[in-house]
């Protein structure tokens, strides 16, 4: 079967940070699937397909593209940032689990992105400098508790945690409960950071603490970063502050 499924991570969105990997699998396909935002920022070229679909429908979406494939297309499907961070990738690897024998003889291949984290670090330091951990605020895919729990084990653990999905419409009070739920295990001065839209043309940064963290401005664009204790913010005369993990970690003093 000549049809396949390529999942394409796009980076968070600036164009100099699609790889050129990316860049040649997007050229190579015949029929680009995706979110409708993330496929407006991809050239179209003569000849290839355009099938963008809603935010929410990552399943269907999916399942679109395998078929698509199975009659023999080669088919991008397009996701922000890295495509198997909370992305595409996964819900590819779902449907080729639960869907028909033919889904399995596909080629599947699965480029990665610069993921929203490390755009966003790479904007104030190196928050990741030492151990950390990835977390979706996302209460749709699981329940709540199970979020509480690893917010807990987390930061008990001495890990950075970076925030995905810390808040939509649907969802306006998880990422508040979860400064509250941090606060309990996090000195004060541990510094939180707010990367909005980074690599787009409205990006914002901003460096807080957790005892002042304000859940307000947080949006569906940005990434949160909360620090470990050992999570340092260096203030400089006419720049932003740089902060940084040190790479040698000492004992979690929580
Ligand atoms: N696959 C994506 C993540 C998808 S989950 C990636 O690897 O980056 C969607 C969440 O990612 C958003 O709610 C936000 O928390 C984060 N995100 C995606 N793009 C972003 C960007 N440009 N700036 C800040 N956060 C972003």
């Amino acid at each position: 079967m000549s049809g396949r499924v390529t999942v394409i991570g796009i980076g968070p969105g600036a164009a100099n940070q699609i790889t050129p990997e990316a860049t040649v699998a997007l050229a190579d396909a015949q029929a680009l699937y995706g979110y409708g935002p993330y496929l407006a920022r991809v050239p179209t070229l003569p000849g290839q397909t355009q099938h963008p679909s809603d935010n929410r429908e990552e399943a269907a979406r999916a399942a679109a593209a395998l078929r698509h494939a199975a009659e023999g297309a080669r088919v991008a499907l397009v996701s922000g940032g890295d495509a198997g961070v909370f992305a595409m990738a996964a819900a590819v690897c779902a449907e080729v689990e639960a869907g028909p024998p033919a889904w399995r003889a596909l080629e599947v291949t699965v480029v990665p992105g610069i993921t929203a984290m490390l755009a966003v670090a790479a904007r104030v330091g190196a928050p990741l400098g030492h151990d950390f951990c990835a977390l979706s605020l996302s209460d749709n895919l699981k329940p709540w508790d199970v979020i509480e729990r690893r917010l807990d084990a987390a930061a008990n653990a001495g890990f950075v945690i970076a925030l995905y999905n810390p808040v939509s419409r649907a969802r306006p009070w998880q990422l508040g409960k979860a400064f509250e739920r941090l606060r309990a295990h996090l000195p004060d001065e541990t510094p939180v950071i707010f990367g909005h839209a980074v690599g787009r043309a409205d990006e914002r940064m901003s460096i807080t603490t957790i005892a002042r963290a304000d859940s307000a401005a947080a949006d569906m664009a940005t990434l949160v970063i909360v620090g470990s204790a050992q999570t340092r913010v260096i203030e400089r005369p006419g720049r932003s502050p740089l902060v940084y993990t040190p790479r040698i970690g000492q004992e979690a003093s929580v």
